[in-house]
């Protein structure tokens, strides 16, 4: 359905959603689903018809269906959609105590449901009020390591990060391999493809989920806000010199950093944990005394005014800090002069969740 309305889209180049509902309803209602399935069929397909790019025809290549929220009921974990007019499926999702979690909490709200081959995804969403910080926590993210450092003086390394770029290129390894030995078969090729795929994504972002769960633990018990790095135009491997280089190693880092700075977000967020994402221009080479520091071995960097040795993370993860802090050395932006988050952060911004 999505892909037919993609074709009516780009035929008739629709203006909106709407429009393109219009155009494609008679045709797509021949499937005999619920209407339901055509608006949202529509929508899918216009968003994907607008984003299209320079890769040509935009196509929805798998299985998936997305519906509203006043389309499906769930009770407990029964869960009932409907298929053609008066016609229902239902399912019992496989739910564990976190998911029950939200499933049972009366103050939330649910959102629309998507349905794929392997998952069931139903979103849920809550109005939570922002606190005011009593401190701060800047977080240094990168291929090694999340190094948190707050205002109550503490540091803190997380290295489960590291073991994610192992387990990416050891999978990556394995990938190649399946490719090798299934060359005649693209079928098995595939489903092998598919299985490790989903093992490696479980690894990865489990262990970043543990980094960010204790990062957000740790920010609220002590009603911290956080502050991160704008990777807007990522510099990060130019700066840390180590032996990379490869395109692939960069893109993984990239998602690596990403996934821990999403991840982190949106849990602050559902804390009501208020963040700010600043620019990390020189937040590995000056001292929070002003003066530039020395490299020294090790990723270590050296003061001569303190006369003081920093760890590399650390120092990055402590001028992260200190970019929203009032008192601070004004760390410049070039683009967001008016968002500020008000009175007491002038040089950084809120992210919109
Ligand atoms: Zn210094």
């Amino acid at each position: 359905m999505c892909n037919d309305a993609i074709r009516i889209a780009i035929k008739s180049d629709p203006k909106n959603r709407f429009a393109l509902i219009k155009l494609a309803y008679k045709s797509l209602k021949g499937y005999g689903l619920h209407s339901h399935y055509v608006l949202s069929a529509c929508e899918v397909a216009f968003s994907a018809y607008k984003n299209k790019n320079r890769k040509g025809v935009p196509q929805i290549r798998s299985a998936f269906f997305k519906l509203d929220r006043q389309v499906y009921q769930l009770n407990h974990l029964l869960l009932r959609i409907p298929t053609t007019p008066r016609q229902f499926i239902f399912l019992v999702l496989d739910g564990s105590k976190y998911h029950l979690s939200f499933v049972n909490d009366p103050t939330l709200k649910t959102g629309p449901l998507t349905i794929t081959e392997h998952h069931v995804s139903i979103s849920f969403s809550k109005g939570v009020t922002r606190f005011e910080p009593e401190g701060f926590m800047g977080i240094d993210v990168n291929e090694r390591n999340a190094t948190v450092s707050s205002t109550n003086g503490h540091f803190r390394r997380f290295t489960e990060l590291g073991e994610v770029v192992e387990i990416k290129e050891r999978y990556r390894e394995i990938r190649a391999k399946v490719a090798r030995v299934t060359r005649q078969d693209k079928r098995i090729g595939k489903g092998l493809l598919a299985k490790y795929g989903r093992r490696e994504r479980n690894r990865t972002v489990q262990r970043i989920h543990r980094v960010s769960k204790q990062i957000v633990d740790y920010a609220k018990e002590h009603k911290f806000g956080i502050i991160m790095e704008d990777l807007k135009g990522i510099r990060k491997h130019y700066r840390k010199g180590n032996k990379q280089g490869s395109q692939f190693k960069a893109r993984m880092n990239t998602w690596v950093f990403g996934e821990t700075q999403r991840q982190t977000d949106y849990k602050a967020n559902w804390e009501g944990i208020p963040d700010w994402f600043v620019d990390p221009r020189g937040t590995s080479s000056k001292c929070p005394c002003g003066s530039r520091v020395v490299p020294l071995q090790d990723r270590k960097l050296y003061c001569p005014k303190c006369d003081r040795t920093w760890d590399r993370d650390d120092l990055a993860s402590k001028n992260i800090m200190a970019c929203a802090v009032p008192q601070a050395r004004p760390f410049k932006r070039s683009d967001d002069g008016e968002r500020g988050a008000g009175g007491s952060n002038p040089q950084s911004r809120w992210r919109e969740g």
